[in-house]
């Protein structure tokens, strides 16, 4: 697998753009600095692979556009050795994102191809989630929760109950919200029964769908 100096001065182009577009946590544009985005995808598509844009992955689905990538990030608040559940694994960036930061990842992905190549995929380039999960994001995972923060990476026609109820008080659940278009919206859980609710800007996400069986 190859990552060459041009691939890296791309890299510095995009995280420069994303600091323009307001991205300011400096280990998220590390990050994104850091991880071979080219890699993610068909390598016909070399030349698009550090725009900032998303792109048609396997089973019909998208690597999400990097701005997007580094905003969700960024609510999500991560530290080192945060229990962090992601919903929606795709291609796998967003997961090398959150092990960049230090997180103990739990990632679950419905479409089986995707699971499968994206779960043998990730450790070869040295990217190991705690668990790689097939199944159905809408019940999140109970068996490892609670969780210091939540990501959904598809457009939730509304929230999953069960996502809210495996926040850690004091955690946080990042998730699109809405059908052909998606507010971006922050949970905070302040209490046993109380939630902190913010929405920030419109964002296009594939959509989380309902568990086929
Ligand atoms: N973070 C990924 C985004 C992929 S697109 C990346 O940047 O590559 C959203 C992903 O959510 C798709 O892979 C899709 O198959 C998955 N998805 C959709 N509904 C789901 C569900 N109910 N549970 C888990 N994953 C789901």
């Amino acid at each position: 697998m190859h990552d060459t100096y041009k691939h890296k001065g791309l890299r510095q182009q995009l995280v420069t753009l994303l600091k323009n577009k307001g991205i300011t946590n400096d280990a998220v544009l590390n990050a994104i600095g850091k991880i071979p985005r080219h890699l993610f995808m068909d390598s016909g598509f070399l030349d698009h692979a550090y725009q900032d844009k998303a792109f048609p992955i396997a089973a019909d689905q998208t690597i999400s556009q990097p701005y997007t990538v580094a905003f969700q990030t960024e609510l999500m608040e991560v530290n080192r050795g945060d229990k962090v559940l992601e919903i929606g694994t795709g291609s796998g960036y967003q997961t090398a994102v959150l092990c960049e930061l230090g997180a103990k990842i739990y990632t679950i992905e419905r479409q089986q191809e995707l699971f499968k190549i994206t779960s043998k995929f990730l450790p070869k380039l040295g990217y190991r989630a705690k668990k790689f999960i097939f199944g159905d994001g809408y019940k999140g995972w109970v068996e490892q929760a609670p969780y210091k923060s939540i990501i959904v990476t598809a457009g939730a026609p509304f929230v999953p109950k069960p996502l809210l109820a495996q926040l850690e008080i004091g955690g946080r659940l990042v998730i699109p919200v809405g059908e052909n278009v998606q507010i971006m919206t922050l949970f905070v859980r302040t209490g046993l029964k109380a939630f902190e609710k913010t929405e920030f800007d419109e964002f296009r996400f594939v959509p989380l769908l309902e568990d086929k069986n």
